[in-house]
């Protein structure tokens, strides 16, 4: 039976804000623009960038990688996130004949492996599982964990979109760093489903995708969004006029869960509105009033 502690590795820790880069390939840079990118997200004490194997239809690890090899050193200044189990059909995977999910050790490793080619890199500092397999074998996938770690190919893992029982199945063979789900004033469902508590009870700092409801926030056509923007911006007249954005991370940051939010921005002023926000506390009326907001009621 594998321990159901890990004393060996450290706590994990990621920068206040981590650096999403799911829509990198749709920035259009070139790898000096990539490079100046990471640099401009370093100098605003994001260090942490989140990728996945399938992001940019498996193509974003290797732009990001390529920004990597331009500059040797950089590496070790960051730490990299990225996640495997989803096969996407896709001409870079032509075996994939369906859309499906795997977190057989064969593709695990597979998957470990060819992000590691593709970043440039010996290490992954977190691994996730990125959406629950409804064919898990827990005890295989903790043994898989335990072989990669011993190999130094990763340092943490955790999983994202899980349910509560999905996460506790998988933590009580091999202990998680963490659980990377969505969150916004869009997308309330965490707050009380169990998946915060449970982030609460096991003290696993959650990381939250879609801070921003993937842009949806700032949508023209879509009265549910403008009714949060203005809740949002009327919070942030009363914080100094800070912007919808920034408010809309204070919100996350102010969960006792001590949430790790991901931008999913190519622009620095879209770095720089989540880092505003470390330093604005809302007060529990003004977090409720943009939940308010988001439910389109009051509480109960
Ligand atoms: P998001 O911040 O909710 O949405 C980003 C989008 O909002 C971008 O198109 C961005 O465009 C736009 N935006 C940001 N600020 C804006 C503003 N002030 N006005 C107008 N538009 C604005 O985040 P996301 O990209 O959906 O997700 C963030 C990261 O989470 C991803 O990069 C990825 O790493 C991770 N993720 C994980 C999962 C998972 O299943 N685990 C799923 C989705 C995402 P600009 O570039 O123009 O700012």
């Amino acid at each position: 039976m594998p321990a159901l502690t890990d004393t060996a590795t450290p706590a994990l820790q990621l920068s206040p804000i981590v650096a999403g880069v799911w829509r990198m390939a749709e920035w259009d840079f070139d790898v000096g623009q990539r490079l100046q990118w990471i640099h401009q997200a370093l100098e605003l004490g994001i260090d942490s960038f989140d990728h996945a194997d399938i992001y940019g239809d498996y193509r974003v690890e290797s732009l990001f990688g390529e920004a990597l090899a331009a500059e040797p050193g950089l590496r070790e200044k960051i730490r990299i996130v990225s996640k495997c189990g989803i096969k996407l059909t896709s001409a870079q995977r032509p075996a994939h004949r369906i859309k499906s999910y795997d977190s057989s050790a064969e593709h695990v490793v597979a998957s470990v492996e060819n992000s590691l080619r593709a970043l440039r890199t010996d290490r992954l500092d977190l691994l996730l599982i990125h959406r629950p397999d409804l064919l898990m074998d827990a005890d295989a996938l903790a043994r898989c964990f335990e072989e990669l770690k011993a190999a130094g190919k990763i340092v943490h893992v955790g999983v994202s979109n899980h349910s509560p029982s999905q996460l506790a199945l998988l933590n009580a063979r091999h202990r998680l760093a963490t659980h990377q789900i969505e969150l916004s004033p869009l997308h309330l469902a965490p707050l009380d489903d169990g998946t915060l508590d449970q982030c609460q009870a096991l003290s696993m700092r959650p990381m939250i995708w879609s801070p921003l409801g993937g842009g949806r926030l700032f949508g023209e056509d879509d009265a549910h969004a403008l009714q949060v923007r203005e809740a949002l911006a009327a919070v942030g007249e009363r914080h100094g006029g800070a912007s919808v954005a920034s408010i809309a991370y204070a919100w996350l940051l102010r969960h006792p869960s001590r949430p790790w939010p991901i931008t999913g921005s190519g622009r620095v002023q879209g770095l720089r509105d989540a880092v505003e926000a470390l330093r604005i506390r809302l007060s529990a009326e003004e977090w409720y009033e943009i939940w308010q907001a988001g439910a389109q009621r009051e509480v109960a």
